[in-house]
Formats: C-alpha cells, structure tokens, sequence
C-alpha cells in the first residue's frame, strides 16, 4: 500500500489529502504540530463563545466545492455560505463613508452618492478591467501547474492581445493612478495588494484582479465561522480514512533508498510520497534532511504581517455595525506601504480593518457583547522584544482610534491578541507573513516555488507559500494541485509499482 504523509494540516494540507483519497489503496496520514487542524485558519474560546482568529471573507468558494468534489460530498452538505447584509464599509479621513454591496452596480450607485457620479463610472470601468486581467490570468497563473517565464512568453508570443490585457509591465498604482482621479477611490483600490500582502507600489498591475474576484466574483461568510470550513474538510477527510496525529511536529524528512523518514522528537513514520503544508523556509532551512535537497531558492520579499486583536465589544443595532469595515489613516494612505516595506517598521499611522464576527458569519457572540475582529499591516521579520513594544504603542494607537471614531465604547476591552512575532513562533519559516512571498515585483509569481520539487521525487508543496500562493481559496487550490502533482507524476517516480 503506497504511504503519503502530510505535514501540516493547514488549508492546503487538508485539500491535499483528501485529493490523494482518489487512490483508494493510498494510506494518506496528515502530522500537524498544533492540537487542531487549521492552520492559520485559527479559532479561540472566551466564555462560551468561539471566535475566528484568522481569515474574515470567503471568495472563489468554487474552490472549496472542488475540494468536496474530490471525495464526491456537495458543499452544501457541510457548509452554509452567507451574505451579510450590509456588507463592507470604507471610512475616509475627511468623513466620506460608502458601502460595498453584492453587486459591481450597488456599488458603483453607492460611490456616486458618495463621491460624485464619476467616481462610480471610473469604479464601474475599472472593475472591467480588472474582470478583464482575471479572465486571463487565472487560466495561466492560478488553476494550473506553476507558470514559468517561458509559459508567459509562449502567451505574450501567440496572445499578444490577451497578454497585454493582463497588465503585467505596470504597477497596481501606475494602472490605479491613470483609471482613477478621486484620491479615496485610489486607497480603496490600493488596498488589495494587502489582499496577499504585497506592496502596490511594486506587485504588477496583473493584481488589480483581486478587486473583481471579491466583488465581481462574490464574497461570503460561512455560517458558523470560517473555523467550520476546516471542521468540514478534516470530517470528511477522517471519514475518508486520512489519519490524523494531532501534536506530532516534524523536525526532519528524510530519505534513504527511496523511502521518505518522516521523524519527530519521539516518532519516525515512513511514506513514499510526502506533501509538505508547512512554510516551504521551514523545510528548507529546517526540516530537508539526509537525501532531501529540494534545491529552492527563497529570495523574494515575504508578504504582509499582521497585528491582530478580538474585542469584546457592545453589540450595536442591526445596520450600525457592517460585517466589514476598513477605516483608513488621517494622512497619506502610500506611508502605510513606505513604513512596512521600506522602513520596516509597524505603520505610524495604518488603516484599521474590522470584521464584527457575529454579522459576517452568523456566528453567536455573548448575551450583550459580540466578538470584534481587528487587523492592521504590519512588516514581516519582527520577532525582537523592541518589536514587542512597538506592538504595544501601535495597539494604543488603534484601540484610541477606534474609540474616537466610536468604532467602539470605553470600556469594550481587548480579550485576545497576536503579534508578528507571536505568528512567527506558531508558523516557522513564516517570518509572521500571512501570505507566502509578496508579489512585488513583475517576477514574483515565477519565483514562488512551483508543486511539485523535481529535485526530491515523491516530494510535493501545498499551502500559501506554494504555487499559485496564500489566501484561503489559493491554499486550498495549492493543495489540489500538489496531489495532482503527485498521482500524475507517480508513477514515474516508482510510486505505484
Ligand atoms: C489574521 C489572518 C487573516 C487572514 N485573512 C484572510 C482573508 O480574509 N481571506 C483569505 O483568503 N485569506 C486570509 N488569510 C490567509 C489565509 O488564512 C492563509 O493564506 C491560509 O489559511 C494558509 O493556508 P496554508 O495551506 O498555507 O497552511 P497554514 O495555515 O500556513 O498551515 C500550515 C500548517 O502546518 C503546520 N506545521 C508547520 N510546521 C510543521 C511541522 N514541522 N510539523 C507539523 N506541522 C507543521 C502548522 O502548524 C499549520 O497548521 C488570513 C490569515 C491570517 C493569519
């Protein structure tokens, strides 16, 4: 019986193994370090209620579908994906305030009322464009194996028209800058390079896309938390036979006459094929043992870190409080991305994002109070006591911020929190980063390591820090790729023999 082990049981080790559950005669065991599945798909306990710790918004749940597919369950059976209703809302320095809605032309009608009728045609257009990158971006830089500049080439040669529709010689602020003249409306489209933690000013205007994924495309709660969506996936994968050792950290792969080792402090399994879901530094730096050499390099910036904070907070009146809101800085929103990539250091003065628990996800709160999440942008790396204390004036910083714009009361108190460096000890080789690598620059999405490792037959990357990268849907999808990887190269690597 060929042996598969996955290490790490974060959203793209998960995927992975219910992939691998296709070959019925595949024993498939996931070790995961933490005492839950997950990974940074997180949740915590206080008095009675449970609270998402990680990501706020589903998009592209097609992909959770694909998932489900692969062991023939609907998602339907298993999840209940919400819209909450009213859903996103943007505050800016100077008081204007609008709302993103479940279609492009709410709100594109809800910019007009706020910023003037050009604003919404200038919103309205650029959203096509930016559906216009996704629809061809995706096919070669998402769904399948990893893109290689001769690939891109190949597309730039024969699709000249397609190729320059994906934008990829400019910046995000170069394309925002020439499509939109309202200084609101370029933050606003600014922040989605925050969606996989890059730096607009840098990552290729190709991520414009992300805008047109969430609204064009669709955003979503799931009913319950985003911690149902692992409950989920690690239910059916237990039924499906994947074994589960829970607390069982990896300190070393390695490999003797084709046979993985797959050790810890006090155990060693053995596997013909292993699926690594943790960092991709952390098995090169730390866990590539004695014939393991995936002989990758990591020299791209790592994308965003976070600080993030759950508060307890007076439940407001239905419409009060949206599921989703983004407050953005009194001064210039571009220091924000000078502070974290260029100065390293926490923003002086970020935007705050905040998703009330209870609104996004249908997910029960306390009797008066209900679970507020906040994050703000912080660099990667910042593991140091001094970076502590940093932590410590930016959370003054915003808790202030938020009770002076009445975001939330006096005496509403923090009751859980995670620091850069708290992220960094919990993900190793993460450097506190949510995403993998940022995508700065035009060459990131051919630097970030592709599935498969063809330098270590049988060895295959799943999770954010792996083709296509981070982010819930992107995980998941690297995870199906990987065991893709692995049944179609197989039996060239000796595995079904
Ligand atoms: C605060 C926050 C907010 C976010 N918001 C969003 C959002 O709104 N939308 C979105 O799409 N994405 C969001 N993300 C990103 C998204 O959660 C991640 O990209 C995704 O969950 C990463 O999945 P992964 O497969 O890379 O695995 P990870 O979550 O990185 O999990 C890897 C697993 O491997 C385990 N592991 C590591 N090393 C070892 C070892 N040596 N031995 C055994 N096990 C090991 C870890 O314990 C972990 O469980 C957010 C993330 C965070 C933290």
């Amino acid at each position: 019986m060929p042996k598969a082990v996955v290490v790490g049981a974060g959203l793209g080790g998960l995927a992975a193994s219910l992939a691998l559950c296709e070959k019925p005669d595949w024993e498939v065991t996931v070790v995961e370090a933490a005492s839950r599945t997950g990974g940074k798909v997180g949740w915590e306990r206080h008095e009675g209620v449970i609270f998402d710790t990680g990501p706020s918004l589903l998009t592209l749940p097609g992909v959770v579908e694909k998932v489900c597919r692969q062991v023939e369950c609907p998602m339907e059976d298993r999840l209940t994906l919400v819209r909450p209703q009213p859903a996103f809302r943007y505050y800016f320095s100077d008081g204007t305030t609008f709302e993103v809605a479940h279609s492009v032309e709410k709100t594109a009608q809800h910019i007009s009322e706020a910023l003037g009728a050009r604003a919404g045609q200038e919103y309205a257009a650029f959203l096509d464009y930016a559906k216009g990158i996704w629809e061809v971006a995706a096919p070669a830089f998402v769904w399948g194996s990893a893109p290689t500049l001769g690939s891109a080439l190949r597309l730039g040669l024969t699709k000249l028209r397609e190729f320059r529709r994906v934008d990829p010689m400019r910046t995000m602020a170069e394309a925002i800058e020439e499509r939109i003249s309202d200084w609101r409306l370029r933050d606003f489209f600014w922040r989605y390079a925050t969606y996989n933690g890059s730096d607009p000013r840098s990552a290729p205007a190709t991520l414009n896309c992300i805008c047109w994924v969430e609204q064009g495309l669709g955003f979503w709660g799931v009913e319950g938390g985003m911690n149902q969506l692992v409950d989920a996936l690690e239910k059916l994968a237990r039924q499906r036979g994947v074994t589960f050792l829970l607390e069982h950290p990896v300190t070393a792969i390695r490999r003797r006459e084709g046979v993985f080792e797959i050790a810890g402090e006090d155990y060693e399994l053995d596997g013909d094929a292993v699926v690594v879901n943790a960092d991709v530094r952390h098995l090169v730096e730390e866990l590539a043992g004695h014939g393991v050499d995936p002989n990758l390099s990591l020299n791209g910036p790592s994308s965003m870190s976070a600080w993030t904070a759950v508060i307890r907070a007076r439940r407001r009146p239905p419409g009060e409080r949206c599921a989703h809101a983004v407050i953005f800085p009194d001064g210039d929103y571009g220091r924000e991305f000078s502070d974290i990539f260029d100065r390293k250091t926490p923003p002086a003065d970020p935007a705050i994002y905040l998703c009330a628990r209870e609104k996004a996800h249908q997910a029960r709160g306390w009797k008066r109070e209900e679970p507020l999440f906040v994050m703000v942008n912080m660099p990667p790396g910042m593991e140091s006591e001094a970076d502590e204390h940093r932590c410590e004036r930016l959370k003054h910083h915003v808790l202030q911020r938020l009770r002076q714009l009445h975001h939330i009361d006096g005496d509403d108190e923090v009751i859980w929190e995670r620091t850069p460096r708290d992220l960094a000890h919990r993900f190793p080789g993460s450097r506190g980063s949510l995403y993998g690598a940022a995508s700065n620059g035009r060459l990131a999405a051919f630097r970030r390591p592709a599935n498969r490792v063809d330098a270590v037959p049988g060895l295959v990357l799943a999770g954010g820090s792996a083709h296509p990268g981070g982010g819930v849907p992107l995980s998941l999808q690297s995870g199906l790729q990987a065991a893709r990887e692995l049944l179609s190269h197989g039996e060239k690597w000796g595995l079904f023999e």
